[in-house]
């Protein structure tokens, strides 16, 4: 323990940080090494308890001024020898509450202020477009299942005339503490009443329009409004649609989210649009119009005389437009590949022939820097 490091080195924050900053600092150190990320990494496991110790140390004020005055030895002696910080002394639920309040998915996630009002649950839905229409936004009618507040109680459960009652479990308070094995040691964690869900009070007379459960499942068809320059797996928000909210709490918000389908030509990378036009061999050769398709439509393209296979070609702006600025475009780049001509007729092919026939002094030039390079690659 001799090269504990310091623990403000440890969150990568100056002696001088907020509690806003050291908070921010943890987050980011504890959702990228938390075990269950990383399930049996040892390296991992041994960062996320560092830096869960320094957090615990530093977001005490009286811990981190002791921190600050003796450094490690201030916590040294106390905790039984081993050095190190005794974790089993503190409650781990106000860090994990606090900390992990909307870090991790499932249970723990749900962010509670206990028994105050508290927000509804987000939904998820998704819808399916075509790639024009994400490049030019649409309007989509969506069917969801909607939870809506129950008229005859306003959303309380209890049957009208009565009300919910104080929870006894506890107390109306809305937690309870848990003492659990963590690999800390023992933990104290705070978590919802089970009996009241921690909402505080518990229903004795149940509303029988609702059976008690505030709401009344709907199904519900809304527009989603998708805008233009929308991505493959980007979600939409519309706020308030989500599930209603717990004892006043505002309603979850509903995420929408878009599955865009491919286009047979185009392929959309970010913002910008590629694609690939075949020119034929003579246009190549000699320059010429070629018709290319974009998603503002057709546009005639002026090939260079002696443009080779593969020449790419950059049209500004006719990409796809930008989801804060409609305006603001990406480019679509034109891959221009020479094709080859197959099935010729004997007129064609004599041509062809006559026309070789007249590149003779070309071909000897070729084959000269051939050779050269040939002879020059055999000798390395
Ligand atoms: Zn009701
Ligand atoms: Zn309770």
């Amino acid at each position: 323990m001799a090269d504990k490091r310091d623990y403000y080195e440890v969150l990568g924050v100056s002696k001088t940080a907020s509690d806003d900053e050291l908070k921010k600092a943890y987050r980011k150190l504890a959702k990228q090494y938390h075990p269950d990320s990383n399930p049996g990494d040892k390296e991992a496991e041994a960062k996320f308890k560092e830096a869960s110790e320094a957090y615990a140390v530093l977001s005490d004020s009286d811990k981190r001024r002791q921190y600050d005055q003796f450094g490690h030895a201030a916590f040294e002696n106390g905790g039984g020898g081993a050095g190190g910080f005794d974790f089993s002394s503190m409650d781990m639920g106000d860090i994990f509450g606090d900390i992990f309040g909307d870090l991790f998915g499932g249970g723990r996630s749900q962010r509670r202020s206990y028994n105050g009002p508290m927000k509804g649950k987000n939904t998820r839905e998704n819808i399916r477009i075509t790639f024009d229409e994400a490049v030019k936004g649409t309007e989509k009618p969506l069917k969801i299942r909607f939870k809506e507040t129950c008229s005859c109680c306003n959303g309380s459960g209890a049957k009208p005339g009565t009300k919910p009652v104080t929870c006894t479990r506890c107390g109306g308070k809305g937690q309870v503490i848990m003492q659990s094995q963590s690999f800390f040691g023992m933990a104290r964690t705070v978590t919802a009443c089970p009996d009241c869900n921690g909402t505080g009070s518990v229903i004795k007379e149940k509303c029988s329009d609702c059976s008690g459960l505030g709401y009344v499942p709907k199904t519900k068809e809304i527009m989603v409004n998708v805008p233009a320059g929308i991505d493959n797996g980007q979600a939409v928000k519309i706020r308030g649609m989500g599930e209603p909210g717990v004892n006043g709490g505002e309603r979850g918000d509903l995420l929408v989210e878009i599955y865009v389908s491919r286009h047979p030509v185009f392929i959309r990378q970010d913002y910008d649009i590629y694609s690939t036009v075949p020119i034929s061999f003579v246009t190549a050769t000699l320059g010429g119009e070629v018709r290319i398709s974009t998603v503002d439509g057709d546009v005639m393209y002026d090939v260079k005389a002696g443009t080779q296979t593969d020449t790419k070609v950059r049209l500004r702006n006719k990409g796809v437009p930008t989801l804060r600025n409609k305006q603001v475009r990406g480019d679509h780049y034109v891959t221009l590949v020479v094709s080859v001509p197959t099935n010729l007729t004997k007129e064609q092919k004599e041509a062809l022939k006559a026309f070789d026939e007249a590149c003779k002094d070309e071909h000897k030039k070729d084959e000269e820097t051939t050779k050269k390079s040939s002879f020059f690659g055999k000798k390395k």
